[in-house]
């Protein structure tokens, strides 16, 4: 996994737009549960046309939930 120096989350996850609706595709809708209000804000991966998978909040959170709280610094083994 490459972590780029950046604090954006990294888009690992790659959605099929397939079965998707046009306004989950735009990302003017969670990929995950449909919601569109409101605005999905996470960033959670990108499809395979590289456009960026929106999703919110409660779905970001199940999908990638170490990204969201990059201020906690990393476990030591
Ligand atoms: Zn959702």
């Amino acid at each position: 996994m490459n972590w780029g120096p950046t604090r954006t989350a990294p888009d690992m996850l790659t959605f099929d737009p397939e079965g998707m609706t046009s306004a989950q595709r735009d990302g003017e809708a969670c990929v995950v549960c449909y919601k569109r209000w409101p605005r999905p804000r996470a960033r959670v991966g990108r499809f395979p046309d590289d456009t960026t998978a929106m999703a919110c909040a409660d779905c970001a959170e199940a999908l990638v939930p170490a990204p969201l709280a990059t201020v906690v610094a990393f476990p030591t083994r």
